[in-house]
């Protein structure tokens, strides 16, 4: 399916393309017809689904084509509350970039910061309005805000306002809207209360449903390097000489540096291209097809670009950046050891990320295993704690060996360290059966 299957109006189906979305994902394929058919919603996905583009992109058009009949002010018409500020945010950005060639205007309020920046934009007037909960309360309760004229009420990541003790206050909001409205309620998981709240507030909802995304790092080898952004580049080359590896994607997390690790590859004699939202439909597809008949063995995405495509038989992919977000990773990986196959996921980890790679464990609930026999170290030693910081390391930054430009490997040197490679990779298999949480 793609978007234009999804009817949607020209201003959004422009801002999609300019996002470089090109097919749905799962839950948008589902969940955009229901909402544009006004019908209420119930949604069990998590961040990295792309729920939020799975509201925003038909609220959006319910709005847009609605805006012809308006009369008088602005009136806020949306409120989508969310448990924390950076959601808030995040969902912010997504109404302003597909909303980009619409008049549907928004706004963004949340507790932690002085109120008078929040108040003067819904002064000037907003079709939506995004919220925590608390500070809804307050601009509620100082009259800065009414909600008579809600239509559409999204209430994001539901569970996580449980967790965090905000049912009481979500409660309170919900109190407070029209009766007459469509509400999409979306948790990723479904405990009692949970869905004792869904049950009060829906009416006659329709349900989608993702498969929970942790549950794909499953089926995946997964190794980590432990290596300096600077040395990141040489480890790569290093991995890809192992014909092992015989078709890999590689992620970065900014389109700079996928252009930057095609170039260093192909510098070094390995056919890469990349793949990213700055390049044109036509050579994101020729990269794409090259690809997938094997003429390169390598391609470098960005996490956008890489969600259109679909490739099978993916042998290995290569975190060359970690993601900031944990869910990504789990999707990125996915793209191997698909439909049975054997699929290997290296990840690359410098001292920046560490904050990355706990969210990471978090997500998966184990601890990806390190790989400390390589050319590139970031510091010798035992990660187990990943926590060590620029302060507590004991030597700092461990160097490469200065000659490891001009680094050609004999095919003994080479034999050698996949040898060792391998051994270490059945070593680390073994640990992470050993390690893994049931
Ligand atoms: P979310 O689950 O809403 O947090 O979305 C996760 C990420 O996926 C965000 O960075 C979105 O920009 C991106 N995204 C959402 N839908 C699509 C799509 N159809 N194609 C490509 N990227 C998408």
């Amino acid at each position: 399916m793609s978007f234009k299957d999804l009817d949607l109006i020209e201003p959004i189906q422009r801002a999609l393309n300019v996002e470089g979305y090109e097919k749905p994902t799962p839950i948008q394929e589902q969940a955009i017809p229901i909402i544009l058919n006004r019908k209420d919603l119930l949604g069990c996905a998590q961040t990295g689904t792309g729920k939020t583009a799975a509201f925003a992109i038909p609220i959006l058009q319910l709005l847009h084509n609605e805006q012809s009949k308006e009369t008088g002010a602005r009136r806020i018409k949306t409120l989508i509350l969310t448990p924390t500020r950076e959601l808030a945010i995040q969902i912010g950005e997504s109404f302003a970039a597909y909303g980009r060639y619409t008049k549907i205007k928004h706004t963004v309020i949340f507790g932690g910061v002085p109120q008078r920046a929040q108040i003067e934009a819904l002064r000037s007037g907003v079709d939506i309005l995004i919220a925590t909960p608390g500070r809804l309360l307050d601009l509620m309760n100082q009259k800065f805000i009414n909600l008579f004229s809600i239509r559409y009420f999204v209430l994001d990541e539901a569970d996580r306002m449980l967790d965090m003790g905000f049912v009481n206050d979500v409660k309170k909001v919900i109190q407070r809207l029209p009766v007459q409205r469509q509400t999409l309620f979306f948790s990723a998981t479904m405990p009692a209360e949970i869905n004792k709240l869904a049950n009060s507030i829906l009416v006659n909802p329709l349900k989608v449903e993702v498969t929970p995304v942790s549950s794909t790092a499953d089926t995946v080898d997964q190794l980590l390097y432990m290596v300096s952004k600077q040395d990141k580049r040489f480890l790569l080359v290093d991995l890809l000489q192992d014909p092992k590896i015989e078709s890999a994607l590689i992620f970065t997390r900014t389109k700079h540096g996928a252009d930057r690790v095609a170039r260093d590859l192909t510098k070094a004699g390995i056919r890469a291209d990349a793949i990213h939202g700055n390049k044109s439909q036509n050579a994101r597809q020729k990269a794409l097809s090259n690809f997938k008949a094997k003429k390169i063995r390598v391609l470098v995405a960005t996490d956008i670009a890489a969600r259109g495509i679909d490739v099978d038989n993916l042998s290995h992919v290569i975190n060359y950046d970690l993601p900031n977000i944990p869910e990504t990773y789990v999707h990125r990986i996915g793209r191997t050891g698909r439909a049975g196959a054997t699929g290997t996921a290296f990840s690359f980890c410098d001292e920046e990320e560490i904050k990355y790679l706990h969210d990471i464990h978090k997500l998966i609930a184990r601890k990806i295993s390190i790989v400390e026999d390589h050319q590139y170290p970031l510091v010798k030693g035992n990660y187990a704690g990943q926590e060590r910081t620029k302060e507590n390391r004991p030597n700092g930054r461990v160097s490469a060996p200065a000659n490891r430009n001009k680094r050609n490997y004999t095919s003994k040197e080479i034999d050698i360290k996949k040898e060792s490679h391998l051994r270490e990779k059945s070593q680390n298999i073994e640990k992470l059966t050993l390690i893994k949480r049931n």
